[in-house]
């Protein structure tokens, strides 16, 4: 008698949530297929928003086998904070030694090629072309990618906020619509100033600016908003970010004073949103959604790429326990899922409730506590992946 075979898994996504899970898998000794087109930067340019590897997430990668990776020259220690958020003036918010070690300001394009060239190495079998159609049945995923058509017992979402296919198997909540202004801008060599290590964060009636330097020099500046009280023809050319900066207190003198260059800025979606159950069964075949596709949260706690970690590590672990005969471990994920985002939407509103001179203007009236707790929820499949803001 020959004995039966572990039904396979399969992973969507080639982002931080994906490689992750790869690894996690591989390590267990079930390696995936990973359905993963290229890089996961903006198409044009290989640059990816949000750099701040928070503390926590070093025991994860740890866990990996992958700590190493943060050695690379291209990544710095994020040793400072300075904000204005509740006053006018900057304040050091950097008092707490972290046990784990120190945060990380990331060259994220360089993070995610190493992510996954270990994923790879660890044997993951790496598709590289988007998803084009899954259908579950009779206790299988049967999927098509680059020309290919692969049979699991599992499937991992880790699609970003496209869910691309868990969005339709759950009900997706959203608790705002935060939009991104984002670019990186360059010094003029000429300069004589050393600009500031020193993350900033800044707060102001429409919104809030976050601005740290990248190890080759670039500064990545972001501008936090609502799409409705974006400047028209935001990412038209660099005027509009020019007048949201002359606004500004703090951050626009900085780029100023150092001899930034502005940089014509990109949008993105950036706002609260999760799934409801983050993962189940769908005739009979295990599925969990993981990274932004289970749980996408507002960039100002920091925790995006702490979230993509554990998710992935915790529904690999629940992947093989179901494709092994026991489902218990994901019932378990789908619920510290749960939790995790009333933790997160409990800790938004202590954060937005912190800034009290703005609480007139709308950006900030929406995140008042009451208004948070009113997520709005959004049909299964009809939810736009990324608003259009
Ligand atoms: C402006 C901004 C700033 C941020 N700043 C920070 C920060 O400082 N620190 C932090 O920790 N987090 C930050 N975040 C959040 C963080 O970037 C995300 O939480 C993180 O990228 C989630 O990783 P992921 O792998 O789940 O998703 P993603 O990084 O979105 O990766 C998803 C992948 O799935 C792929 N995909 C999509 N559709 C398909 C398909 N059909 N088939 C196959 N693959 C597909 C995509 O190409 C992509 O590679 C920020 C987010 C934004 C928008």
């Amino acid at each position: 008698m020959t004995a039966r075979a572990t039904p396979s898994v399969a992973v969507i996504g080639g982002g931080i949530a994906g490689a992750a899970a790869c690894l996690r898998l591989s390590q267990i000794g079930l390696a995936p297929f990973w359905i993963a087109p290229g890089v996961s930067g903006a198409a044009d340019s290989g640059d990816k928003p949000g750099e701040h590897l928070a503390p926590a997430a070093r025991p994860l990668l740890a866990k990996l086998g992958v700590l190493d990776l943060l050695a690379a020259p291209g990544h710095r220690p994020a040793n400072a904070l300075l904000s204005a958020w509740g006053g006018p003036r900057l304040a050091e918010r950097n008092a707490i030694v972290h046990l784990e070690g120190p945060g990380m300001v990331l060259d994220r394009p360089a993070f995610e090629r190493d992510l996954s060239a270990r994923a790879v190495d660890a044997g993951a079998r790496r598709i590289d072309a988007p998803l084009e159609a899954a259908e579950s049945a009779e206790g299988h995923w049967r999927l098509c990618a680059g020309g290919a058509d692969i049979a699991a017992g599992f499937l991992l979402d880790a699609s970003g906020r496209a869910a691309v296919v868990t969005r339709s198997r759950a009900r997706r909540f959203r608790a705002d619509r935060l939009a991104a202004l984002w670019a990186f801008l360059e010094q003029n060599p000429a300069s004589p100033v050393v600009p500031t290590r020193a993350t900033l964060i800044e707060s102001a009636p429409d919104g809030w600016w976050y601005a740290a330097l990248l190890a080759d020099g670039r500064l990545a500046l972001n501008w936090y908003s609502d799409p409705d009280l974006l400047p028209l023809e935001a990412t038209r050319g660099t005027a509009a970010l020019a007048a949201l900066l002359a606004g500004s207190r703090h951050v626009g003198r900085w780029i100023d004073e150092a001899g930034f260059r502005l940089a014509v800025p990109r949008l993105a979606s950036a706002g609260t949103t999760w799934l409801t159950p983050a993962a189940g069964e769908a005739e009979g075949a295990g599925w969990a959604a993981l990274g932004d596709a289970a749980a996408a949260f507002d960039p100002l706690s920091s925790h995006g790429m702490t979230t993509a970690l554990w998710t992935a590590i915790a529904a690999a672990e629940a992947a093989v326990a179901f494709v092994t005969g026991d489902p218990a471990p994901l019932g378990r994920y789908a619920a510290a899922v749960t939790a995790g985002v009333q933790d997160f939407l409990a800790a938004r509103s202590g954060l937005y409730a912190a800034e009290a001179r703005f609480v007139e203007h709308p950006f900030w009236r929406r995140r008042t506590a009451t208004h948070a707790s009113a997520a709005i929820e959004a049909p299964g499949s009809g939810c736009p992946s990324n608003p259009d803001p």
